[in-house]
């Protein structure tokens, strides 16, 4: 018998659901408001979970407060209204072991999607309300529907594939389930990149057969090897593109080696120099505080990188308050001294301006060689180029720039406007990375060269305080190296964080904010976040600064401060409050990043469970920068268990990576990609926690493949498509 040619995955993603049997108008729909297009989407729709029949957990042997997953067929239905007019829906669910009762609050559309008859499994917590077992609110798949349609017995194996199944869309797992196997079938063998002898290394199964174990599997030993093999794969194409990422920059790049001397790091405060002294020299002679050893550590990392041919291409991640700013600052330094010019990109406004004062500050009395200046010097020019720069100033900003009188200049996305031009462009540093998208920094990069009359590629430096773990920035930012400062500058105390919720406890919050203010100390109100509308945000925030003024904090200087303020009116605000003339500043997460008022010792978050984890962790950085003790103050109550979660979170410890890593588990990997250029993540199966393992030889086989350059690499650039643009997809996988 003739073995059919292997089909390439990217092939599945041409063939539209329309193409299977039983699947017409309405249920192309229905798939496609699940986000399933195609048969490689309805291939990757991965079950939830696997059910053994013979082993399943009956509702009667759990205890109240488990949570479990109950299978059951739905044999009453009733809809009625609350007194205060909630819909309840109301159902008896049979299993083996007797039945219970699933109540559901405000789902209306449970009615119709339950009827008697229904099989569906049951994921929830197990209550008890009248002596009777009960699940509440339950995430529910349907299974079966009540007609019983294609209840095929030969489908009806030992082992059951759970799908999410959206109940909105009308789909039961049941159907996804025969259309997936149907697809499988179709498809027939699967093109795999990896040949025998590369799966016996890694311990991998076929492709193919993984497809067919993880979605059919015939008993319970069949799904981990499946699950392994697919988690490897997904791995295996991100890496693969982040290794021909690389690649490309690599043959592609036109670098500058920049004069970057790793001994002038030593120079301590108080240190002789003289004006031929380096400016890194000059500037960590009369900065007033020595560099902290991490500091120091990742300098050398970006010195070198500095002095290399290939463009930097770096990460600096540390926590809120490490000093990020004074890093970038030096990198700055070295690069500006010998005739070069820098890019410090940030995303608010609120931030540009503040970097901008501070490195106006901290280079006031530095000179920089220009043969062009009277005496061969001059001093050290800083330009802030924002949306908000009036025509004239930014007409003269943007000829500095091009002729090099400008040394280094600060701003937000304005910097990306088409008309900004440098006569040498040697180093972009873009702060708080996370707020640009991944698009933005490619583009920065590329632009790089284009925008420099001198035509090289500059070095790139970003930076983030929200804290991925490592593994994350594997995925996230594998394109990039890392840099880690993993220490605080000396003298810090721990911020000390509590969740005020009694009406006793938010008393004595407010209290607190007095006796700081008393103390001479500053603080930070945060307002609550209002979904969808920056207009009614900055309502609510003129409104809480009217209450609070009037009553928990009168007598003080409370200042406003939020996004629908004019850039000048937000400069005012914020230069008074620096300058204590203010002694609360009530603002929205405006000052969410970056914002520098060493001074301020209290911030209070109001409701605060509306924000995620790493923001508070953020708003909380807002305060213990200096050595003296500093308090966060979460108020409101959390709605939902998970919003609990975060908050405890927050309270228990004040480390970026611990809540990164709790952050990560309550959200997921997906999030953590955002939407892929073609809207389909990849990350379906992986857990960057549990398969770090797999994660690490997906990477070192990537590499090993890359390098190769054959069969291996034309399989996987091929299935890459599915992912990557096609503009992308044309530079980086020669055909
Ligand atoms: P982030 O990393 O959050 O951007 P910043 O760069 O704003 O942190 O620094 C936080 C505070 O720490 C600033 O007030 C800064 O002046 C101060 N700082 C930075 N480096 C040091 C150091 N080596 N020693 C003492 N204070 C420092
Ligand atoms: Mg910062």
């Amino acid at each position: 018998m003739s073995e059919a040619p292997a089909r390439p995955l990217r092939a599945l993603g041409d063939v539209p659901v329309s193409h299977l049997r039983h699947i017409g108008e309405k249920r192309t729909a229905a798939l496609a408001s699940m986000g399933i297009d195609n048969v490689f989407d309805l291939i990757t729709h991965y079950p939830r979970l696997h059910v053994d029949r013979t082993r399943r957990a009956e509702l009667s042997e759990l205890s109240v407060g488990e949570s479990a997953a109950v299978l059951g067929e739905v044999t009453k239905v009733a809809a009625r209204r609350t007194r205060n007019a909630r819909a309840l829906v109301e159902l008896s669910v049979s299993d083996d072991g007797g039945s219970f009762r699933v109540v559901f609050f405000n789902q209306a559309w449970r009615e119709r999607q339950l009827p008697v008859g229904t099989q569906a499994l049951f994921f929830g917590t197990v209550g008890e309300y009248q002596g009777r077992r009960q699940m509440t609110n339950p995430i529910v798949d349907v299974i079966v529907g009540p007609s019983g349609e294609s209840r095929d017995p030969s489908r009806v194996g030992r082992m059951v594939s759970i799908y999410p199944a959206s109940g909105k869309a009308g789909l039961t797992s049941w159907e996804l389930g025969g259309f997936i196997e149907e697809s499988l079938r179709r498809a027939g063998p699967l093109l795999d990149p990896l040949d025998e002898d590369t799966r016996a290394r890694f311990s991998l199964i076929d492709r193919t057969a993984a497809y067919f174990q993880y979605h059919l599997p015939r008993e319970r030993d069949d799904v981990a090897p499946a699950k392994r093999r697919l988690i490897f794969d997904e791995f295996l194409r991100l890496q693969t593109l982040i290794a021909l990422r690389r690649r490309y920059l690599a043959t592609h790049a036109q670098g500058i080696t920049h004069d970057a001397d790793l001994t002038d790091l030593e120079v301590a405060p108080g240190a002789l120099t003289s004006t031929d002294d380096a400016l890194v020299r000059r500037f960590l002679a009369g900065h007033p505080f020595a560099l902290t050893g991490a500091q120091r550590r990742v300098l050398g990392e970006i010195f070198t990188d500095l002095a290399a041919t290939l463009p930097m291409n770096r990460l600096l991640q540390g926590d809120v308050g490490s000093g990020k700013t004074l890093v970038s600052l030096v990198a700055l330094l070295a690069v500006i001294d010998h005739a070069r010019q820098g890019v410090l990109m940030a995303p608010t406004e609120v931030l540009a301006e503040q970097h901008a004062a501070a490195l106006r500050r901290d280079v006031a009395d530095l000179t920089v060689h220009d043969p062009r200046a009277l005496g061969g010097c001059r001093p050290v020019r800083v330009a802030l180029l924002s949306g908000k720069t009036r025509t004239k100033e930014r007409q003269e900003i943007l000829a500095g720039l091009n002729e090099g009188a400008v040394d280094v200049v600060v701003g937000t996305h304005a910097l990306l406007s088409d008309d900004v031009r440098f006569a040498s462009l040697g180093l972009i540093v873009i702060d708080e990375q996370h707020r640009f998208g991944v698009e933005q920094r490619a583009t920065l990069r590329d632009q790089g060269r284009v925008r420099s009359r001198e035509g090289r590629d500059p070095d790139l430096l970003v930076m983030t305080a929200t804290p991925i773990p490592r593994t994350a920035a594997m995925v996230a930012f594998g394109d990039l190296d890392l840099s880690v400062i993993d220490e605080l500058p000396n003298g810090r105390l721990a911020i000390r964080t509590s969740w005020a919720q009694s009406d006793d406890e938010v008393a004595a919050c407010w209290r607190h904010v007095r006796d700081e203010v008393a103390a001479g100390n500053r603080a930070f109100v945060i307002c609550p976040l209002v979904e969808g509308s920056a207009r009614v945000e900055a309502t609510s925030a003129v409104d809480e600064r009217t209450r609070l003024a009037l009553g928990e904090l009168r007598g003080l200087a409370v200042g406003l401060l939020h996004g629908q303020m004019k850039s000048d009116e937000k400069e005012a605000v914020m230069a008074s409050f620096r300058a204590g003339e203010l002694d609360v500043l009530v603002a929205t997460v405006v000052v969410e990043v970056g914002v520098d008022v060493p001074e301020a010792t209290v911030i209070v978050i109001e409701d605060a469970w509306r924000f995620g984890l790493a923001q508070l962790h953020q708003l909380r950085g807002r305060v213990g920068r200096r050595d003296a003790q500093s308090y966060c103050y979460l108020l409101g109550d959390a709605p939902s268990e998970e919003a609990r979660t975060r908050l405890q979170a927050l309270v228990a410890t004040n480390d970026g990576f611990d809540l990164a890593e709790t952050d990560l588990a309550l959200r997921g990997e997906g999030t953590l990609l955002g939407a892929r250029q073609k809207g389909r993540s990849d990350l379906r199966l992986a857990n960057l926690r549990r398969d770090e393992a797999l994660l690490r030889d997906a990477q070192t086989l990537a590499q090993e493949i890359v390098q190769a350059d054959g069969g291996a690499l034309e399989v996987l650039s091929d299935e890459l498509r599915l992912f990557v643009d096609d503009d992308e997809a044309s530079y980086l996988f020669k055909s």
